[in-house]
């Protein structure tokens, strides 16, 4: 495994896929072999014979000059393309790149395996974009999900078929990097990007913690605060935010909450609550897609306190939701988005690992497609991704804005119509469309005629319930 574990201030040699000559096999292109005694003396030295060297061009040759000769002392690691961050969008698109035998490269400021803030649910919709084996790190497959409506009026739904798998997502992103890596992919780990830059030669600069690399292509594959977006001018600040939590439960929590999904709608406002039994553990959280978020941490609280977890030892981490559903740019010049980054995660349920992982496969054939043609418009990976994803998330937006808006309503209906419940959950098991279930929703709406009696019920009593 050449993916490296350790701490980034003792990052080594194993971290790169390098030869005994501190080259890379694949490419013969330098590497900075860090963290050995002798080789930082070497360096220390070579950076200052180049200080030196830069000095004098610059007093003989003036500015100009010795930028040209800059690019000939330099040790600029070159690749076809970078990718920025090696969650599951970037560790996809570098192996899917390895595959197709484009000289790639993945960096990400983390040293894997990381800690990830995540569910770690897999939907039907990831386990089918997964080619290799990962069932090994499945540490529940769950057939039964409670629901509930600010805690209370619980629905049971039971399937033959699992709703998902649940994972811990530093294992799970650990195996897609090592596919990648097995798959002749570099990875560079430790390395910050704190920007990107176009060159007039056609080139782009990503600048890292650790120096400069260069790419003819660069995919932004760093998440939902994403450098490269932000650096490229294509940042959005369309997103949700969740809270997530490891609890190890009492004896009595764990068969309270063993086999089965918990979701808890409607607090915080415009989200849910949730409870994933694992090995040993839970994975507890509350999301909210509201734009007043500043709630968020109390309403962890207040889950807490409802599930009867409060006051167990945890660690508590917050992320941003970048939600998709709105046409948005995700390419520019010779950078393109994926994942997190591009704004792909699924506006009502927050899943984001399917989307992921696919705009992953879908950018690593574009670039490499555009390597071969030596042409650089991306515009056909920005159709291919709003007709495959942004078209099917503009529907689940659709389906969210009236969930969150009328929670008590979709909770009323899912007890009138059971079949519509069965019918969210064929959905979630990857058998349906949310076209499917607009269709269906649409025909529940005349039927019931709901919005009459959601308005009715907030007025007069406690209708529905
Ligand atoms: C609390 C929570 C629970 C969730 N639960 C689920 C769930 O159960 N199921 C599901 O499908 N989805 C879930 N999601 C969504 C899911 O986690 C994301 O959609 C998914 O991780 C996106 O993958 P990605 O590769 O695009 O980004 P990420 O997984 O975020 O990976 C980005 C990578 O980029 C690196 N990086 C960041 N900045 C830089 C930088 N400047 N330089 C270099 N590297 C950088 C990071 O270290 C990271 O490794 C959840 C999200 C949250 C917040």
């Amino acid at each position: 495994m050449r993916c490296a574990g350790r701490s980034p201030s003792s990052t080594s040699i194993e971290a790169f896929p390098s030869g005994a000559s501190g080259t890379s096999p694949r490419t013969g292109a330098p590497l900075f072999a860090i963290g050995r005694p002798h080789t930082c003396g070497a360096l220390f030295f070579l950076a200052l014979l180049c200080a030196l060297i830069g000095a004098h061009i610059q007093a003989t040759f003036g500015k100009t000059g010795a930028d040209r000769l800059k690019g000939v002392i330099e040790l600029v690691r070159t690749y076809d393309c970078i990718i920025a961050g090696a969650g599951p969008a970037g560790s996809t698109a570098l192996r899917q790149l390895a595959l197709l035998g484009v000289k790639a490269v993945a960096v990400d400021k983390a040293v894997f395996p990381r800690h990830k803030p995540c569910g770690g649910a897999i939907s039907a919709l990831t386990s089918r974009e997964l080619d290799f084996d990962w069932r090994d790190l499945v540490e529940a497959s769950l057939h039964t999900v409670e629901l509930a409506h600010k805690y209370s009026h619980p629905l049971l739904c039971k399937s033959d078929q699992p709703f998902a798998h649940f994972v811990m997502r530093e294992r799970f992103d650990y195996r897609l990097l090592e596919k990648a890596v097995e798959a002749g992919g570099e990875f560079l780990p430790g390395h910050a990007v704190t920007g990107v830059e176009r060159e007039e030669d056609g080139w782009v600069i990503v600048h890292t913690t650790r120096g400069d690399l260069k790419a003819r292509v660069v995919i932004g594959a760093d998440g939902a605060n994403g450098e490269v977006a932000h650096s490229a001018g294509l940042f959005n600040f369309e997103r949700g935010i969740a809270i997530e939590a490891e609890v190890e439960p009492t004896d009595e929590l764990a068969r309270a909450y063993r086999d089965k999904v918990y979701l808890s709608y409607a607090d915080p406002p415009w989200g849910y609550g949730w409870i994933f039994p694992k090995s040993g553990r839970l994975s507890v959280g509350v999301g909210t897609f509201s734009r007043r978020r500043g709630a968020i941490k109390d309403a962890f609280e207040r889950f807490l306190e409802q599930t009867g977890l409060a006051g167990l030892p945890m660690q508590v981490y917050g992320h941003p939701i970048p939600t998709g559903g709105t046409r948005r740019r995700i390419w520019k010049d010779r950078i393109l988005l994926v994942g997190d980054a591009a704004g792909l995660n699924d506006p009502l349920s927050g899943e984001g690992i399917a989307h992921a992982v696919l705009s992953g496969k879908i950018a690593a054939k574009h670039v490499a497609d555009a390597l071969d043609r030596g042409e650089f418009d991306f515009s056909g990976y920005q159709v291919e991704i709003d007709e495959r994803i942004v078209s099917e998330l503009a529907r689940a937006a659709w389906i969210a804005e009236k969930l969150y808006t009328f929670p008590r309503l979709f909770f009323w209906l899912f007890e009138k119509s059971p079949e519509t419940l069965a019918l969210y959950f064929r959905l979630v098991r990857g058998e349906i469309s949310y076209a499917d279930l607009i269709d269906h929703l649409a025909g529940q709406f005349v039927r019931f005629n709901l919005f009459r009696e959601e308005r009715g019920g907030r007025a007069a009593s406690q209708k529905p319930y």
